[in-house]
């Protein structure tokens, strides 16, 4: 027995699984399917977790239906569209397994992977991570954006995620309390995680194709959540700011030494207003570039200290009432475990 599962209590599950589901009625059935066939031979007790995140389609109706016809089956419903890493925490919030495993609703990631996780956890692992080897199919753009977004961003964070490691993993109980321990807006979970640190390990799998539907991460979603990550763990673009300040004001210097030494010694007036103003605007673009980001950062402080519920839940299914309704960011972490 792992220490894991002797840390839960009695009547909790030893497996909680989390699945976030944004107008997903294509799927629900076929996930769940997916999971009772690969869990039933290796675990017993499990409680399934599906958090509606402001669905249009008969995503809830089918929560609803799956839930009353097994009782492992949890819902909860938001009031609108919060958006995927908020779903994601709503269900780890409410989860009570000594292990927790987070996916996604498509079937890309595939659950016959889940009884190697549950291995890697039982060898002593915190944390079981999944890396996505790039599928064929893939485009072009998201491949070369995906590269690049971690190399950037483990470069200015100093935390190393590498691009295919997605919300799909394993987090024993102690992570997880330590995850929710953590209340900022813009939540960039994959980077927490690595953050906490902990003996870990990764498993990497070929995604299938999303199994019904089309992505629900739109482009306008994918910035907002790699602005998020970065601007969550690193200032190094406010920094840059500096570096290109001390530069301009270097050439600059330059150019004006350049002119006075000009006149007094060989007599000439540089001429050129043309370049002036080039070299005007380009420093004023650059200007309001890092005004934009200063702003950017202002806001999320302004965001932070606000400090709303980051999420509302509008119904819930299965779920203790003990556990606070909406978004638990302004009350106590709970219990810590030993
Ligand atoms: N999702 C969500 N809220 C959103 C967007 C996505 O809960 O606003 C869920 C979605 O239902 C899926 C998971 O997040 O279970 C990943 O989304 P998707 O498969 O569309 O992303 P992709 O695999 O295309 O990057
Ligand atoms: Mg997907």
């Amino acid at each position: 027995m792992t220490s894991a599962s002797s840390n839960t209590a009695e009547q909790s599950p030893r497996l909680s699984i989390v699945i976030p589901a944004f107008n997903e009625e294509g799927n629900l059935k076929v996930v769940y399917a997916e999971l009772h066939r690969v869990l039933e031979p290796v675990e017993a007790s499990w409680e399934l977790i599906f958090v509606d995140d402001g669905s249009s389609d008969a995503t809830w109706c089918l929560i609803e239906e799956l839930a009353h016809a097994d009782s492992r089956v949890k819902g909860i419903r938001f009031s609108r569209n919060f958006g995927h890493q908020y779903a994601l925490l709503a269900g780890l919030q409410a989860s009570t397994g000594a292990a927790i495993i987070s996916l996604d609703a498509d079937l890309q990631h595939p659950p016959e992977l889940i009884p190697r996780l549950i291995e890697e956890w039982q060898k002593g692992n915190k944390i079981v991570k999944t890396v996505r080897l790039d599928p064929e199919k893939q485009s072009l753009f998201k491949k070369l954006t995906s590269r690049l977004f971690y190399r950037v961003f483990s470069y200015v964070s100093g935390v190393k995620i590498e691009s295919g490691m997605a919300d799909y993993r394993l987090m024993d109980r102690q992570v997880l309390e330590d995850v929710l321990s953590f209340r900022e807006e813009g939540l960039f979970l994959r980077g927490l995680v690595q953050w906490v640190g902990y003996p870990n390990t990764s498993i990497s799998y070929m995604p299938a194709e999303r199994f019904s539907g089309t992505t629900k991460y739109t482009l306008g979603k994918m910035v907002k959540f790699a602005w998020h990550g970065v601007s969550s763990f690193s200032i190094v673009p406010l920094r840059i700011g500096i570096l290109f300040g001390f530069i301009a004001s270097a050439v600059s210097f330059a150019s004006v030494l350049y002119a006075i030494l000009g006149k007094v010694i060989e007599g000439h007036t540089v001429p050129g207003w043309a370049s002036s103003l080039a070299i005007i605007s380009f420093l004023f673009g650059i200007l309001f570039l890092f005004l934009g980001i200063l702003g950017e950062y202002v806001g999320r402080i302004l965001l932070e200290v606000r400090d709303r519920p980051r999420f509302i839940v509008s119904e819930r299914l299965g779920i203790s009432d003990v556990l606070p309704r909406n978004d638990m960011k302004n009350r106590s972490p709970g219990p810590r475990l030993p």
